[in-house]
């Protein structure tokens, strides 16, 4: 099965058209669809997007972006509407969160500090609510992996991962998964390629983060969940296997990473 494990349907870029979008990617054999939230606005948004969608689910989180805007009262909300979501099948996991230390505005000393307050505070709620997390890492591997160690929550993904070797063994020493996409299909990304074809297939998942990174053959066009089987494609041409190999691996380690999946899948295919 191909699952994306990481879509903002609900960006403004699908316009009316997210409920389409999904359709046509379940039609080119897309079994499902993550999404996860980026900030308050956006949880009964993502919520019931995946209620429409046969082939979605959805996460709900702080996105590091949207924290400067945040406040302790949104955290409450969150761990509010998680406890209350905690028996809806297709509410699969925290995030989208983490940390961003590449934006001027979120390195700013005093925002670095929230950032990371916000982050911790969203794997704890991980943590008690035994949940994985869909993390953004931009220029923060690290310190990602501090807290990780520290709080400890069920699992997770580093998403759109971009770090060294030494990084990804220590995400996949503690359990974790590293997302691929559209970055690894520009012939000039030597690193995530390289990281692409000599990680362990079973550490890694695909995911489209559209309509953001969109692969080589439409950039810089908007990206889609309709792009996750030609990006599976392209990573199977990187490790020279053939395309099912890459499509029953990755997707057994997306029901790895994000175990809530496995009931949802069944009850389709069943
Ligand atoms: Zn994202």
């Amino acid at each position: 099965m191909w699952i994306d494990t990481h879509c903002h349907l609900d960006a403004h870029e699908f316009g009316a058209e997210s409920l389409d979008v999904a359709r046509r990617a379940a039609a080119l054999g897309v079994d499902m669809i993550v999404i996860p939230a980026v900030a308050r606005a956006n949880f009964g948004i993502v919520r019931e997007l995946a209620a429409a969608s046969p082939n979605a689910s959805y996460a709900l989180g702080i996105h590091p972006i949207y924290v400067p805007q945040a406040s302790d009262d949104d955290l409450d909300a969150l761990r509010e509407l998680v406890a209350h979501s905690i028996d809806d099948p297709r509410f699969v996991a925290i995030g989208e969160v983490g940390l961003d230390f590449f934006i001027p505005l979120l390195c700013e000393p005093d925002m670095r500090v929230k950032q990371e307050r916000f982050f911790r505070e969203q794997l704890r709620i991980a943590r008690d609510f035994g949940l994985p997390v869909l993390t953004h890492v931009r220029r923060s591997q690290d310190q990602v992996l501090k807290h990780v160690r520290q709080v400890r929550p069920a699992g997770g993904i580093a998403h759109a991962f971009n770090g060294s070797f030494q990084q990804a063994q220590a995400f996949i020493d503690l359990g974790w998964h590293l997302g691929f996409g559209g970055a690894m299909t520009f012939t000039r990304a030597l690193q995530i390629r390289r990281l692409a074809s000599e990680l362990p297939l079973d550490a890694i998942v695909l995911e489209t983060d559209a309509p953001d990174i969109s692969p080589s053959w439409i950039h810089p066009g908007r990206n889609s969940p309709e792009q996750l089987p030609a990006i599976g494609k392209a990573l199977a041409d990187l490790r020279a296997i053939p395309e099912d190999e890459v499509r029953l691996a990755s997707g057994r380690s997306a029901l790895a990473a994000l175990p809530r999946l496995a009931p949802l899948l069944a009850h389709r295919s069943g």
